[in-house]
């Protein structure tokens, strides 16, 4: 249990600096930032090989960042495993700053640039076929939105990787059940979501996504899989840790005013209890 005390300790910071981000580019995507903390966490802390000081290392396992709004979250992720330095956050979308608002292959860790919604998938699928072909180990990760699943693209790739039973593969999903303009049931609900990815022909993992014991427990059986892809459907929360952004779709792109930023870092740092 220690371990996932200094895994929920690095959560704490990243999202504090997900709001400190956000807050002093008075832009950004807080709200599928603060749902995805643990997810990465669990893959940055816990499970991936990488090595910081040479980022295309080629026995490196890979992760794409379908949903290239993260960057907030990204970002910080990279630079507390070491790719860059910290200060360099605080030139967050400014002008000249490698770290703009979406994900850049550029930035040291990324391994595609993305943004454009629906496409990481496909180039997850041909980076795990590429690795069998020439005999790697490595495994490949891609994180997706749930209002980006609803893109066709995605079902395309998700159809290839089962039929090449790409068992080097895991598609995780940050279903935190709002997308840009409303909830996700509303614009385009995804359920039967684990039969869906079932009936492509992957194993399929669903829990909570902000839990630690389930995250990296998904990633070990994803780690012994030997016949197909796996998906880890992840329950989680819009916005999680800030009272008055959680499930709020209109927080999937603003910046927290100085008031509102105050009272968030509060609510993080458990000084004030939490208001909705
Ligand atoms: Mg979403």
């Amino acid at each position: 249990m220690e371990h996932y005390r200094e895994l929920e300790e690095k959560s704490k910071n990243i999202r504090k600096e997900i709001l400190k981000m956000t807050h002093r580019a008075k832009s950004g995507h807080p709200g599928g930032s603060l749902s995805a903390v643990e997810l990465l966490v669990s893959l940055y802390f816990k499970k991936m090989k990488y090595d910081p000081r040479n980022p295309f290392l080629d026995k490196r396992d890979r992760l794409i960042i379908s949903k290239g709004h993260a960057t907030p979250a990204v970002y910080s992720v990279l630079s507390e495993a070491g790719f860059f330095a910290r200060e360099e956050l605080e030139t967050f979308r400014k002008l000249g700053s490698r770290l703009q608002g979406h994900v850049y292959r550029g930035v040291p860790g990324v391994e595609l640039s993305t943004g454009s919604l629906g496409q990481g998938l496909s180039v997850a699928v041909g980076m795990a076929l590429a690795a069998r072909l020439k005999g790697e180990l490595h495994r490949v990760y891609c994180l997706l939105g749930d209002g980006e699943i609803q893109e066709g693209n995605v079902w395309e790739a998700a159809m290839s990787a089962g039929h090449r039973k790409l068992s080097k593969l895991c598609a995780i999903v940050d279903y935190n059940k709002v997308q840009e303009n409303g909830f996700v049931n509303d614009i385009k609900k995804l359920e039967p979501l684990k039969k869906k990815w079932e009936s492509f022909g992957w194993r399929v993992h669903e829990i909570n996504g902000h839990k630690f014991k389930d995250i990296i427990s998904a990633l070990d059986k994803f780690d012994m899989e030997l016949d197909k892809p796996t998906c880890i459907i992840a329950n989680t929360v819009k916005g999680k840790g800030v009272s008055f952004m959680e499930y709020q779709h209109s927080w999937h792109g603003k910046a927290p005013d100085d008031e509102q930023f105050e009272k968030a870092i509060q609510e993080i740092e458990g000084k004030v209890k939490k208001t909705r």
